[in-house]
């Protein structure tokens, strides 16, 4: 057996355990002495049930992809179960932890940013949302033609903005480490929150579009977080209306449909290719098409989308076909902590 000399592994700045296949302790480098405070001459020999702690053991043992992390004190580490050497295999098993606690401290730092300053550009927005729209009521006298014109662009730029907002601050609540989004649940209305998105839309000025709704009227009330649901259905609605051409037509429709609630938003766009189809559900994923072009986006919205699907238990895809529109599906299954428990 080749082995590698000791005083490379202890150049490895992650602690790295070796036992042989009775599950003794043969080496360990100086990361994992101090790790856990002990020197391998004091631990030689001994059983891993001794040597290790026994969460990191049972972590180790389940060899789980998804549950891999174990913490202590300030330190995060990642189990690393790639699998050894062939030559190697049937000699001996090694534990070796990836120090992740950098990484971790940077992910909730860009985290803690981007909620900062997401919340911080709200307000700000807001206001000029709100005395944009005054210019165009008549409060302020009339308007002509051309001041019209302008303050509708400045009404959809600060839309546009306020989305990306949105969606920035939404994306922030997500770990991709672990996939968890922090959930708000309580009576949720779909056939409301579709009917309100409608109603609520502001066309951009240059844009002409059929919009329809329409709902099934056998639509439960379910158990859910309305804001993430609603803020997922708008970037469904929001995309559909940007990328469809003036002329087309877009429609949202709420269903129940085996034990689930479909959400569906077709649109009669340029469509998406077979091979894009799942990941523009991808973080930050745009497709740069001669249609495309002057949309502006972040290719966070479908991600989002998906995102908040799943953590109802549901999911989100699309069905497409190039120059024949699109179809974008939300599901909910009906089931576990998605139905209301009545009193
Ligand atoms: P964004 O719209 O901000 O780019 P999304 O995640 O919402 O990000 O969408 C990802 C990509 O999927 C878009 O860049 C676009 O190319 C494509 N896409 C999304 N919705 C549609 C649609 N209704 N029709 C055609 N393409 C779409």
């Amino acid at each position: 057996m080749n082995h590698l000399p000791d005083g490379i592994l202890q150049i490895i700045p992650d602690p790295l355990f070796v036992f042989d296949t009775n599950k003794k302790l043969t080496f360990m480098n100086h990361a994992a002495e101090a790790l856990l405070n002990t020197t391998l001459d004091s631990a030689r020999g001994k059983a891993d049930t001794e040597v290790i702690p026994k969460e990191l053991l049972d972590l180790w043992t389940a060899r789980n992809e998804k549950q891999n992390e174990w913490s202590v004190g300030e330190q995060a580490f990642r189990l690393d179960f790639s699998p050894l050497p062939i030559e190697l295999s049937g000699q001996c098993l090694v534990l070796y932890l990836r120090n992740i606690t950098r990484l971790k401290t940077l992910a909730r730092n860009q985290n803690e940013f981007t909620r900062i300053v997401s919340h911080d550009l709200r307000s700000p927005l807001t206001s000029i949302q709100g005395f944009a729209s005054m210019l165009e009521s008549d409060m302020v006298g009339n308007l002509n033609d051309k001041q019209k014109h302008f303050v509708s662009k400045i009404l959809s730029g600060v839309g546009q903005l306020t989305a990306l907002v949105d969606n920035i601050q939404d994306a922030g609540r997500y770990d991709p480490e672990s996939g968890f989004y922090e959930m708000n649940r309580s009576h949720c209305d779909l056939d409301e929150i579709v009917r309100r998105i409608v109603d609520n839309h502001l066309m951009p000025a240059d844009k002409v579009l059929t919009i329809k709704v329409s709902n099934g009227n056998n639509v439960p009330i379910i158990n859910a977080d309305s804001n993430m649901l609603e803020r997922a259905i708008i970037n469904l609605f929001d995309n559909a209306i940007k990328y469809t051409p003036t002329g087309g037509e877009v429609e949202v429709s709420v269903n129940c449909v085996n034990e689930a609630i479909v959400v569906t938003v077709r649109d009669s766009g340029p469509g998406i290719p077979p091979e894009d189809q799942e990941r523009i559900f991808e973080r930050h994923v745009r497709l740069v098409r001669q249609e495309h072009k002057k949309v502006k986006g972040s290719g966070l919205g479908l991600f989002i989308v998906r995102s908040v699907a799943r953590r109802h238990g549901g999911n989100a895809w699309v069905t497409s076909t190039v120059g024949n529109g699109s179809t974008f599906t939300l599901s909910l299954p009906l089931k576990d902590e998605n139905l209301v428990v009545s009193a």
